[in-house]
C-alpha cells in the first residue's frame, strides 16, 4: 500500500509554499519507511522554491535535513528495524559503482547522486511522480544504506540539520586534518557556521569567527570560538594575517574573498562551503605567496556522516534550533533572507 503523505510543497516558484497531498512508495525490499517527525531548513531548500537555478520542477517539497522514526522495513533491511531513531540527509541514492560511490563518498558519484527533493527517482519516486520530494512532509522512504542512525543522546529536533549543515562542515574539517593546535577560522555564523565552530573546536583547534558585526559574539564564544574578528576592522584583520590553517567560508551571497585569503598561513586552505552563483575573484599572487589554497566541498558521504553524527553525540554537540509548525515555513523562508536565525528552522511534522 502507497503511504499517503502529507506535506508543503512549492508549487510554483513566485507563490508561497502551501499544504500537499502525495503518495510515497511502499517500502521495497531494501526499503526503511520513516515517519518524520522534525526537518531542518536549509538555504538550499528556498533557492529551490525560488528557483534561483533555473532548474526546479513543481511541485516540489524540499527538506533533506530528515529526522524521524522507522515505521516499517523491507524484507532484507538488516541495518534498521522499526522504532529506530533515524535520518536521513541530502542524498536517497548514488550509482553505487563509480569511483566515488565505491570509496564512500557518494556525494560526488560521478553520473550523480540521487536528492532527497528533486531529482530523477530511479525508483520511480512517490507514486505517480518520477522526482524525489523531500523531508517537508509526514513520511519519507528510503532504501536503508542511505539512511543515518541517530544517537539516543541528541534530540530529534536538535539532529535533524546536522544530516546537511553538521556534515557539511564536518567533512572539511576532517578532510584537512583539522585537530589539537590548528587555528581555523569560521566566515559567518549561520547554520553553517556555527555547526563549524562547535565541530572544530571540539577536534581542538582554536577557533576565531569572521562576522559583519559583533552580534553575535557571545554566541560564538558559548559555542567554542577563542576569538572574534569584524571584517571592516582593518587593524585587527591585518593583524590576524597569515595566522590561520584553514579558513571555512559559509557565505552564500557573492563577497571580496581575496582579502580573506591573506589571512592564511602558509599552506592554508580556505573552503567555500556557501552556493554563490557568481565569481569571486581571487588573485594568484595571494595564493603563490604562501602556497595557499582555494577550495570546495560538498556535504560528506554516508559512513562519514554516520561518523559525524557519532561524534556530535560524544562530543555533546548539535545544532541550536528554533522549532517552528510547517505552516511558518513561509515566514522561515523570510527571516532567513534577512539571517534572522538562531541558528537553524526546524519544522515541527507533527504540528502538520
Ligand atoms: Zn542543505
Ligand atoms: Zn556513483
Amino acid at each position: 500500500m502507497p503511504i499517503a503523505t502529507r506535506a508543503f510543497a512549492a508549487v510554483a516558484a513566485d507563490r508561497p509554499l502551501e499544504p500537499y497531498s502525495f503518495e510515497r512508495r511502499d517500502p521495497g525490499p531494501d526499503d526503511v519507511a520513516i515517519d518524520v517527525k522534525f526537518c531542518g531548513v536549509c538555504h538550499s531548500d528556498l533557492h529551490v522554491a525560488h528557483n534561483d537555478l533555473g532548474n526546479t520542477r513543481y511541485p516540489i517539497v524540499p527538506g533533506h535535513e530528515v529526522a524521524g522514526v522507522v515505521s516499517a522495513v523491507g524484507a532484507n533491511v538488516t541495518k534498521f528495524k522499526v522504532g529506530d531513531r533515524v535520518g536521513v540527509g541530502c542524498m536517497v541514492d548514488s550509482c553505487r559503482t563509480c569511483a566515488p560511490c565505491r570509496e564512500g563518498e557518494e556525494q560526488y558519484c560521478v553520473p550523480g547522486m540521487t536528492q532527497t527533493y528533486g531529482s530523477a527517482d530511479p525508483k520511480g519516486g512517490p507514486v505517480n511522480q518520477t522526482i524525489t520530494q523531500g523531508g517537508y512532509s509526514d513520511h519519507i522512504t528510503v532504501d536503508q544504506n542511505y539512511v543515518l542512525s541517530i544517537p539516543d543522546s541528541i534530540p530529534l529536533d536538535a539532529a535533524a540539520p546536522l544530516l546537511c549543515a553538521g556534515i557539511t562542515t564536518y567533512s572539511p574539517l576532517k578532510h584537512w586534518k583539522i585537530g589539537p593546535g590548528s587555528r581555523v577560522a569560521v566566515v559567518g555564523l549561520g547554520g553553517l557556521g556555527h555547526m563549524a565552530v562547535k565541530q572544530a573546536a571540539a577536534m581542538g583547534a582554536e577557533v576565531t569567527v569572521i562576522s559583519t558585526s559583533d552580534r553575535k559574539k557571545a554566541d560564538a564564544e558559548r559555542m567554542g570560538a577563542k576569538h572574534f574578528l569584524i571584517n571592516t576592522d582593518k587593524a585587527a584583520m591585518a593583524a590576524a594575517a597569515e595566522s590561520f590553517n584553514l579558513i571555512i567560508n559559509t557565505v552564500s551571497a557573492t563577497h571580496e574573498i581575496a582579502g580573506q585569503v591573506q589571512l592564511l598561513a602558509k599552506d592554508g586552505t580556505m573552503v567555500m562551503l556557501g552556493l554563490t552563483t557568481e565569481g569571486l575573484p581571487v588573485y594568484a599572487m595571494g595564493l603563490l605567496w604562501r602556497r595557499r589554497s582555494v577550495a570546495g566541498s560538498l556535504i560528506g558521504g554516508i559512513r562519514e556522516t554516520q561518523e559525524m553524527l557519532d561524534f556530535c553525540a560524544a562530543n555533546a554537540i548539535a545544532c541550536d534550533v528554533e522549532v517552528i509548525a510547517p505552516d511558518r515555513i513561509n515566514e522561515a523562508y523570510e527571516r532567513m533572507g534577512k539571517s534572522d536565525v538562531r541558528y537553524r528552522f526546524v519544522l515541527d511534522m507533527a504540528r502538520l
